[in-house]
């Protein structure tokens, strides 16, 4: 990929298996060979099924859970980079190989830098713990207060700075409704002063009369803070509106990246133009003329993924080389990358 501007985060070939217990293999395939890059202040949205990978990719590249091989660059920095230990045998079955120590770097300073607001505010906040201590909790971990009065003032303006009030701080999570929840999860998040974001479906299990003050929320701050976002959601109509660019996930693999205009207006991979069909018009007449794509059959296990192209039992165009082959992700426009061996 062509990287010419200021990039904060990069991924390379980035692999995440998961081993279940008594099964032979590499397990659940959930990321698959993913190369991205995020530039700084940008937003990027990730997009695709339940079960395609998404939560999973965002999760690896913040190391919260360890890839399997690839390379994870953050500001320059390599804090990752692993071989990959699934090799194919002649039969085609996967073997594990023997291979090198990954490099790893130490992730404590860069838990500063890179945050995670989760998609269930609710189950991601401490029940037992005061919200005054769950933002507090980060900036003990991280020392980031010289005496318990700056302390408390950060704890205040954080509070301030996601719309809740500062006597809010000596309540308990169960007080707040969803949308003020998920309010405290983003000021944790912005506790440490972070660069990077990775928003795991920040409001998908919120109200939809507050999923806009949320999202527009999110967007302020990134404006004021210069924060970069990973955003991460099923609803492509939600990304399209936050995103610069907007990356499409199938089955642990990205199919398609580009700029959220040209994304929209020229979707190149099948399965791309199955997710831009579903989305809803405001314009009745464009909405009948439009035909929605429905795709046969259910999504493949990513414990045994198809062979070739991951969407061939799926996508209309099928043909032997897609059973055969794994296309290539290549850029066909200018920033506009896709897998598919018909284009
Ligand atoms: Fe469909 Fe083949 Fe393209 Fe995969 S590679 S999306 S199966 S046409």
């Amino acid at each position: 990929m062509n990287k010419n501007d200021d990039i904060l985060v990069s991924v390379e070939h980035l692999k995440k298996y998961f081993h279940v217990k008594g099964m032979k293999g590499p397990g659940v395939q959930a990321v698959e060979d993913i190369s991205i890059f995020i530039r700084r202040g940008e937003t990027l949205g990730l997009v695709g099924e339940s079960g395609c990978g998404k939560t999973t990719l965002g999760r690896t590249i913040l190391q919260l859970h360890e890839p399997t091989s690839g390379k994870i660059i953050y500001d320059g920095e390599v804090i990752f980079d692993g071989e990959n230990p699934w090799k194919p045998g002649a039969d085609g079955t996967m073997t594990e190989v023997k291979v090198s120590k990954p490099k790893q770097v130490n992730m404590l300073p860069y838990r500063r830098k890179m945050q995670i607001i989760f998609q269930d505010p609710s189950a991601s906040l401490d029940p037992r713990m005061t919200v005054g201590e769950i933002i507090g909790e980060a900036l003990d971990i991280h020392k980031l207060y010289n005496s318990k009065a700056d302390r408390a003032d950060r704890i205040k303006e954080l509070l301030s700075t996601v719309g809740l009030n500062t006597e809010h701080a000596n309540r308990y999570p169960h007080e707040f409704s969803g949308g003020q929840q998920q309010r405290v999860g983003i000021a944790r998040a912005l506790a440490v002063n972070p660069e990077f974001i990775v928003c795991d479906e920040p409001i998908s299990a919120l109200d939809v009369s507050i999923q806009s003050q949320v999202v527009n929320m999110l967007e302020d701050m990134q404006h004021e803070l210069g924060l970069t976002y990973l955003f991460i959601a099923h609803d492509l109509s939600v990304v399209r509106h936050i995103s610069n660019r907007i990356g499409v996930m199938y089955l642990g693999t990205m199919v398609e990246l580009a700029e959220s205009y040209e994304l929209n207006r020229n979707p190149m991979h099948p399965y791309t133009q199955t997710l831009l069909s579903a989305v809803p018009v405001p314009d009745p007449q464009l909405s009948r003329s439009r035909q929605r794509i429905i795709l046969e059959g259910d999504i493949p296990s990513p414990m045994n993924p198809p062979t070739g192209c991951r969407f061939h039992t799926r996508c209309p165009h099928a043909t032997e080389k897609c059973r055969m082959e794994v296309p290539e992700f290549k850029e066909y426009a200018p920033e506009h990358w896709a897998a598919c061996h018909m284009l």
